[in-house]
């Protein structure tokens, strides 16, 4: 039996900035992973630190705190990658040019940083963006990391503090109050424990995580080569406007016909440059199980097409590809941004950020805590 304050199962982003948290707070730390390293969607998403079309109140207003966070958590773990680099959603059409006029004159815009620019502005801030484009909405808020670094360099860092151990490899198969079972039967008592398992709705916790309020998402991504030229901000396409709840404004119902290639796989473009030069590109979202195993060639096409013409320049070789999966909280503007369930006394679960749990895990970890 080994003795600790707090029990983080799970070594995904949301479980390591609890783990940070409770660090902060002067508390002796256990973090569990049952692989030898974490790897789902922490390290498979784009790192985009996203709070451009996060929907108005609660929302966004984690998404700012949580930026803020980042930023603090990037200048103590300079590994992480942390860039207040902005990003540019950029208009095609007449149609998505009128969302983003609509957006930067919205009651929260100011709050948000964002600001409608003209092509040659957009160049101008971004001069890797040659292409074709009728308008570009800069959000000075949004910001990326390094999804691949960022979870073991917190972990690196924690390790440092003496009040932090990680214990891979070993699957935890129940937990009650203050205490928890691994597969070898180990057993970890606690004061409290954080369940973080990200989309593993099955084993562990099934009845509470296999809750119809959570549901699976798929997405597809790729990595180019390293590209020639500095991206100064990350992007995002006119058909991100229809997916971001920030962007249900009237002028959205005008939007043009989807492509069909996009409609079929509800993709978006979202572009991050990596610290190496290389594209991240994306993405897909199917949310019918069960999810294909092999990835399909058609959604990148597409995307390589669209980034293409949006640089004026062909885009690098795709170098890797790869799909992840996350759990998401039905949405409900009224609702919770993200699952919280108490099991037992000391047990809590926390799941179901969706596609904005890389942007909120230092503000949900401060959340439990606070
Ligand atoms: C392709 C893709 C792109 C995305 N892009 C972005 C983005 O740019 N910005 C953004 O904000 N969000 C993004 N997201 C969402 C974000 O990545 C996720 O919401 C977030 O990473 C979830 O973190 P997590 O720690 O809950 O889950 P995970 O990263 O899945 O971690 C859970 C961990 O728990 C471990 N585990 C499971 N069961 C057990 C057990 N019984 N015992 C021990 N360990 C266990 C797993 O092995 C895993 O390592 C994206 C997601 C995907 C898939």
């Amino acid at each position: 039996m080994s003795e600790t304050s707090v029990l983080i199962v799970g070594g995904g982003i949301l479980g390591t900035m609890h783990a940070l948290s409770a660090v902060d707070r002067g508390y002796k730390v256990t973090q569990i992973e049952r692989e030898v390293q974490a790897r789902g969607a922490s390290l498979r998403n784009f790192g985009l630190v996203w709070v451009s079309g996060r929907a108005k109140g609660r929302e966004l207003e984690m998404a700012l705190r949580a930026r803020e966070r980042w930023e603090a958590v990037g200048k103590r773990c300079p590994a992480i990658g942390f860039r207040p680099n902005g990003s540019f959603t950029l208009a095609r059409t007449a149609q998505e040019r009128a969302v983003l006029e609509e957006a930067a004159n919205g009651p929260d815009a100011p709050t948000r940083g964002f600001t409608l620019c003209e092509p040659d502005e957009v160049r101008r801030r971004n001069p890797a963006l040659q292409g074709t484009f009728v308008a570009g909405l800069f959000c000075e808020r949004d910001a990326g990391v390094e999804p691949r670094l960022a979870t073991q360099a917190i972990q690196a860092y924690l390790t440092e503090s003496g009040n932090y151990s990680f214990l891979p490899g070993r699957e935890i198969r129940e937990v009650s109050a203050t205490r928890a079972i691994d597969h070898l039967g180990n057993q970890y008592r606690a004061e409290l424990i954080v369940v973080t398992t990200g989309a593993a709705h099955v084993g562990l916790g099934a009845e509470v995580l296999g809750s119809s309020r959570l549901r699976r998402v798929r997405l597809q991504m790729f990595e180019t080569e390293p590209f020639e030229q500095q991206l100064t901000t990350s992007l995002a396409d006119g058909d991100s406007l229809r997916y971001y709840p920030g962007f249900d404004l009237p002028t959205r119902a005008g939007l043009q016909a989807q492509h069909p290639q996009a409609q079929r796989d509800h993709m978006q473009l979202l572009c991050q440059q990596r610290l190496n030069g290389s594209l991240t590109i994306g993405d897909t979202h199917a949310y019918d199980e069960p999810f294909d195993f092999d990835l399909d060639e058609r959604p990148s096409d597409y995307l390589v097409d669209v980034l293409s013409s949006l640089l004026g320049t062909k885009i690098p070789p795709i170098a890797r590809r790869w799909a992840g999966v996350y759990s998401q909280i039905e949405f409900d503007p009224e609702g919770p941004v993200y699952f919280r369930e108490s099991v037992d006394d000391g047990v809590v679960f926390v799941s179901g950020p969706g596609g904005r749990g890389m942007t909120l895990a230092p503000e949900i970890a401060e959340e439990t805590f606070a």
